[in-house]
């Protein structure tokens, strides 16, 4: 599987996109995980051919991780795509998405060239789509947020989304070989956030070979990345990665 972070920042900042990741396995299948303002832009940059995107699956409703789908979704229609796409997100996924597109640009979704397909995620739910296969737990967030388990290529990855570590997303992140988590603090616990502390915790629990921290507040990433960096070197029972744009891991099998 090749994970690429077109995106890797929190919220709000200016410098780097918001946290997306772009999953592709071998049978040529991608799937996009969440799909904020900025995101959009920073994954059409990075994927090699965004018109081959088969899924973007989204963690909760904040405009750092869906409010990208206008800019998607009428770049993918100028662009002639044709393939259908299917989005996944929590209940009312669907009336939601369309009502961002018609505050957007009315009317496009319908003049599409292909069509939209809608899928609902839940924490007691398994969906199949394009050539993996995801689980979810809910994580402590400010609204209800689903961390994601991704099986592809028989190797399991983790993302967070947004949120502190529950016991759920532990259970979910358990044998996953990577953690992409939220850290958006060092220590403090920040509310409805994860820290780097806990992070490091959770991947050590789900016995991860690689954790991956994004969403990493903007102020501590830019100006503190002296002391992140003195933090993960010090961790030798797992690699540490605090990925730059358009990074990109290979994971084996
Ligand atoms: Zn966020
Ligand atoms: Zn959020």
């Amino acid at each position: 599987m090749r994970i690429t972070f077109p995106g890797v920042g929190e919220a709000f900042d200016a410098r780097l996109a918001n946290t997306c990741l772009l999953l592709e396995g071998a049978d040529e299948s991608s799937l996009l995980l969440d799909c904020g303002f900025t995101a959009a832009a920073a994954f059409w940059q990075h994927a090699a051919d965004p018109l081959k995107l088969d899924a973007v699956c989204l963690s909760h409703f904040h405009g750092d991780h869906w409010f990208g789908l206008p800019w998607l979704l009428v770049r993918s229609i100028e662009e002639g795509r044709t393939a259908n796409l299917t989005i996944i997100g929590q209940e009312g996924v669907e009336e939601r998405v369309r009502t961002l597109m018609d505050m957007a640009y009315p009317g496009t979704l319908d003049r599409a060239g292909f069509a939209v397909r809608f899928l609902t995620s839940a924490p007691d739910r398994m969906l199949d789509v394009a050539g993996t296969r995801l689980r979810f737990a809910a994580s402590d967030h400010s609204v209800p947020c689903l961390a994601v388990r991704v099986r592809q290529d028989e190797t399991d990855v983790f993302f967070s989304g947004d949120g502190r570590p529950t016991p759920q997303t532990e259970a979910l992140a358990r044998g996953c070989a990577v953690v992409v988590h939220e850290a958006y603090a060092m220590d403090a616990a920040s509310p409805g956030h994860g820290t780097v502390e806990r992070a490091v915790q959770l991947a050590r629990n789900a016995g991860a070979e690689t954790l991956a921290l994004v969403h990493v507040q903007r102020t501590l990433r830019h100006e503190q990345m002296e002391r992140l960096n003195e933090y993960v070197q010090d961790i030798s029972d797992l690699r540490v990665l605090l990925p730059e744009p358009g990074e990109v891991l290979l994971v084996d099998v």
